[in-house]
């Protein structure tokens, strides 16, 4: 395993490689990542991970600020995954100042779920993951199905303008069903306990809905009664369908996507 510090390094050391297989993370690694690393690792002949919390995509300060990271702790468990080949930690000027990009908009249809909330969040993740992709030359990426949207806006921006496939993996969770987050990091163990309560009551709300008439008026409801409950911040329950992310009142080929603050941690998820 070779850790890649610069461009100039990145450049000559991929060159060579057309098998490309790529996983960009913002550090903070846990077992979610590790089952992007192996399938990667299964499906390419090289597997190229990449750690940068992109500044770009954060809408808010103070989350960029406390944002968890813990390179020693993350090399340690990279590490530890055999075949997994390079490591790319860039430098803000590497990804910012080395490669040329267009301002990137996204559509107004697009402004929904985390887009409406985090303004220019996924104008940033966008514009990152353009210039990741032009920098690595993948041929596949993977991306977990946590972050559902993040998935669905990277997968149609970049196989349009790039010959790479965007791979949507499953989502990893805990033995209590907590989806893995590296925000995760930031909870104490009763905040853990807590969440895993929450996150529980959220993922019982699939069997609820199944014979639901209206899934959507029944998810504002429950909305509020979950506030109350839990004393904590949704921003959005939404039953939506997973091709174009339309709202959906049918239960198949739909997820129900979540995002809600838990005091000031800003947690997403969706069954
Ligand atoms: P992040 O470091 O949070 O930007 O995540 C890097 C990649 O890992 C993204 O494609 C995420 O969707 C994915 N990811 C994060 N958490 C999980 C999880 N629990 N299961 C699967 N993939 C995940």
């Amino acid at each position: 395993m070779k850790i890649i510090l610069n461009n100039s390094i990145l450049r000559k050391t991929l060159g060579p490689f057309n098998d490309i297989g790529f996983v960009p993370t913002m550090g903070g690694i846990h077992e979610g990542h590790v089952s992007l690393i192996n399938k990667s690792i299964k499906l390419n002949k090289k597997t190229v991970v990449s750690i940068f919390i992109n500044p770009k995509q954060f809408n808010d300060i103070t989350d960029f600020k406390s944002y968890p990271s813990n390179i020693k702790k993350d090399l340690k468990i990279l590490k530890k995954i055999r075949k997994l080949d390079f490591i790319y930690i860039p430098k803000f000027k590497d990804i910012y100042e080395d490669i040329e990009q267009s301002q990137i908009k996204i559509k107004k249809k697009d402004k929904i779920l985390c887009a409406k909330y985090r303004k220019g969040h996924f104008e940033g993740v966008l514009d990152v993951m353009s210039r990741l992709t032009a920098l690595i030359k993948p041929k596949k990426i993977f991306m977990g199905k946590k972050d559902f949207q993040q998935f669905f806006l990277v997968k149609n921006f970049i196989e349009k303008k790039f010959n790479t496939k965007v791979i949507g993996c499953k989502t990893i969770r805990n033995k209590n069903k907590l989806a893995l987050s590296s925000r995760n990091f930031l909870l104490n163990k009763q905040e853990l306990k807590d969440v895993e309560k929450i996150s529980k009551t959220f993922l019982n709300l699939k069997n609820k809905i199944k014979n639901c008439r209206n899934i959507n008026s029944f998810l504002r409801k429950t909305k509020k009664d979950l506030e109350k409950f839990f004393n904590i911040k949704i921003e959005y329950l939404e039953n939506r369908n997973t091709k174009k992310l339309a709202i959906s009142n049918k239960y198949r080929g739909s997820k129900v996507f979540l995002s809600y603050y838990y005091k000031n941690i800003r947690l997403i998820d969706n069954f």
